[in-house]
């Protein structure tokens, strides 16, 4: 058996280039970004150019073919560097749902669609969650039903990220959408997915509206309720079977969430960084309050903790790596979704934890926006109060794979 936990030469040499890229075009604006409101189609391009955006899409199809270690890698300096998250989630959902798409779509409707998203052109989102509750995607209920070799959508969807950014897109781009195509008695059974396109070739489709919910953090990326009212899909934006479409929808969330480890590990590598550096140099009763042990040994249990969650957030990324990439048979679809599960679950808690113990080093300060931590805090927080799954959903995930399905 061998083990090595230092990174090859190549992806040191990747991630290099994408620091490179961050300190340049990301780190200067991160905090703008934060303030004004979404991310100016202009860096989405530049990511695109430096082949951070669509990480994973295939060569044939203009993108990188990138693997999910190397979107772990540039997911946590994206995060490090622009720590309030929108760019690094905006990151990790182009290098998870294009990639399922891709997996499963028709290739016409791939070679259309992807080869933009790959240039920076237009996004792919994911349109799931419903307002009676997001948790049970196998109770969607948007409904969509076959009109000759199309299909008409009606219903809505609430919370779902980037109508704005997919507007603001020069071709445009649309949704990874969950449908009921049959008896909502079958529930996970009759399910199908649509890639639901908001704007192709920079036309808008008139029969979908939203209507914005207010971020609180990550602001640089806008969520709503989209209503789709009677809106038609070719066949050839089914992505998958007629009614298999649950599973394939769990691959994508598999995916989104192993990377989501990384970006929230970015997210805590930057607050604590952030935190060390605080406590090395404010002085409270004439000492660095680093000297205080109740706080340096604080810092040296996070310190800890962060380490191992960064060795776990890389653990899911090669886990679908085999499956994906080197596709060996060493593990199974079962396990890219407990890793992704563990991965999320553990490190977007940690960094929530380690934002709330640096904002205490700060005192008073960290109330007010001239300290940024608290804009990452925020950033990571979505990750623990719902997206792309709950704290519950991924417990249920974990622990169905270890104790066995038939007791939880
Ligand atoms: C910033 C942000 C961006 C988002 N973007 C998107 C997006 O782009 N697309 C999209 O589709 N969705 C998006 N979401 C929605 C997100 O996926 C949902 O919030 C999440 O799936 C949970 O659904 P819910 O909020 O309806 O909570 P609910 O499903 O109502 O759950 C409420 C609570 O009950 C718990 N619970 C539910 N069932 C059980 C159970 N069986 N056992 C134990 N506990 C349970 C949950 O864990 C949770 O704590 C986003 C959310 C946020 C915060």
């Amino acid at each position: 058996m061998s083990m090595d936990f230092s990174e090859s030469p190549a992806h040191s040499v990747f991630r290099e280039s994408v620091r490179e890229f961050c300190k340049r075009y990301v780190e200067p604006v991160w905090i703008d970004i934060d303030e004004r409101g979404l991310i100016e189609t202009d860096l989405i391009r530049k990511m695109a150019e430096n082949g951070i955006y669509a990480l994973t899409i295939s060569e044939d199809l203009g993108g990188q073919g990138g693997t999910f270690t190397e979107a772990a890698i540039a997911g946590e300096e994206l995060a490090y560097h622009a720590p309030a998250l929108s760019l690094a989630v905006l990151f990790i959902i182009q290098s998870s749902w294009p990639y399922t798409f891709q997996l499963y779509g028709h290739e016409d409707a791939k070679h259309e669609v992807l080869p933009e998203v790959a240039k920076g052109r237009a996004a792919i989102g994911i349109a799931s969650t419903e307002a009676h509750g997001g948790s049970d995607v196998a109770d969607v209920r948007l409904h969509a039903s076959r009109d000759g070799d199309s299909w008409v959508l009606r219903g809505e969807k609430s919370m779902v990220s980037l109508p704005g950014i997919i507007e603001s897109l020069p071709w445009g781009g649309g949704w990874f959408t969950i449908a009921r195509t049959g008896d909502p008695k079958l529930r996970h059974n009759a399910i199908t997915d649509f890639l639901v396109l908001l704007k192709r070739r920079g036309t808008r489709d008139s029969t979908i509206s939203y209507r914005p919910w207010t971020e609180i953090g990550r602001k640089g990326l806008d969520t709503s309720v989209i209503t789709f009212d009677g809106t038609r899909v070719s066949d050839v934006f089914r992505i998958g079977e007629v009614n298999a479409g649950f599973r394939i929808a769990m691959e994508g969330f598999n995916l989104a969430r192993s990377m989501i480890g990384a970006i929230t590990v970015g997210c805590a590598r930057w607050l604590l960084d952030t935190g060390r550096d605080w406590i090395k140099q404010r002085e409270v009763f004439g000492r660095p309050i680093a000297n205080y042990q109740s706080i340096s040994f604080k810092f040296a249990d996070l310190a800890s903790e962060l380490e191992s969650a960064r060795l776990l957030c890389y653990k899911a990324a090669w886990v679908a790596d085999r499956y994906y990439v080197q596709k060996d048979g060493s593990v199974d679809l079962g396990d890219v979704a407990l890793y992704g599960a563990m991965s999320k679950l553990k490190c977007a808690a940690l960094a929530v934890e380690i934002g709330q113990n640096v904002m205490k080093w700060f005192g008073g300060a960290a109330y007010f926006k001239e300290t940024p931590v608290l804009r990452a805090w925020l950033g990571a927080l979505s990750y623990v109060l719902g997206a792309e799954g709950t704290e519950n959903m991924l417990r249920l995930i974990i622990a169905r794979r270890l104790i066995g399905r038939e007791y939880v």
